[in-house]
């Protein structure tokens, strides 16, 4: 985007596409939301949130940060899984990475990134908790890979830790998914984590009930 004033443009025809095709969008639009799904993913450019799952807007509440992270110290993230799950009931909350993740990318390496430094060590955690696996692969790019993928787990893990989504699993079944976003491709890939047995597991530590 070289000229800013395009977006004015674009926004124009944008606002002329919508209403030739339902004039009462900007109507609907305005009358309130009520999204199924909290969607929480990168905020890399190329991973657009509604774009890529061809929902639209009213559909999907969304938060992203670098290589989407669900960290309980962020006040901002921790808001909206509050927001989204007890107050717009949403009964669905997806973390979806992606490939060729950045911020992934820059937590594997050592270099010293300021105020990114305590960010990314969330995800140098993740590496840490699953280094066995990790470091048995060899091939760098499938070591990235899987540890975007890992990630993507353990911010799963942090959603399910919150008392919100606690509450709200009991209350009426919510449920929580890990995907990952193949750029490459297009691709939405689901990595069918099984939470029942991580819950299981990590119970005995966080006291979940
Ligand atoms: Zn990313």
């Amino acid at each position: 985007m070289k000229n800013i004033d395009k977006i004015f443009e674009n926004n124009k025809e944008w606002i002329k596409t919508k209403l030739d095709d339902d004039n009462k969008y900007f109507d609907k639009l305005a009358s309130g939301q009520d999204p199924d799904i909290l969607y929480i993913g990168c905020s890399d450019s190329r991973a657009t949130a509604e774009e890529i799952m061809g929902l639209g807007p009213g559909e999907v509440f969304v938060h992203r940060n670098i290589a989407n992270m669900a960290s309980n110290l962020d006040l901002t993230a921790m808001g909206v899984i509050n927001y989204a799950v007890t107050h717009l009931k949403v009964d669905h909350v997806i973390v979806c990475g992606h490939y060729g993740c950045g911020g992934v990318k820059a937590a594997m390496q050592s270099q010293d990134l300021g105020i990114l430094n305590p960010y990314l060590r969330n995800i140098r955690d993740v590496y840490r908790t699953h280094k066995d696996e990790l470091n048995a692969i060899h091939n760098e790019d499938a070591r990235y890979k899987r540890l975007v993928e890992l990630n993507v787990q353990e911010q799963c893990i942090n959603v399910l830790k919150t008392s919100d989504v606690q509450i709200a699993v009991k209350d009426r079944g919510i449920t929580v998914h890990g995907w990952v976003f193949d750029l490459a491709t297009g691709k939405l890939i689901d990595l069918k984590i099984d939470f029942q047995a991580i819950l299981k597991d990590i119970m005995e530590i966080y006291h979940l009930d």
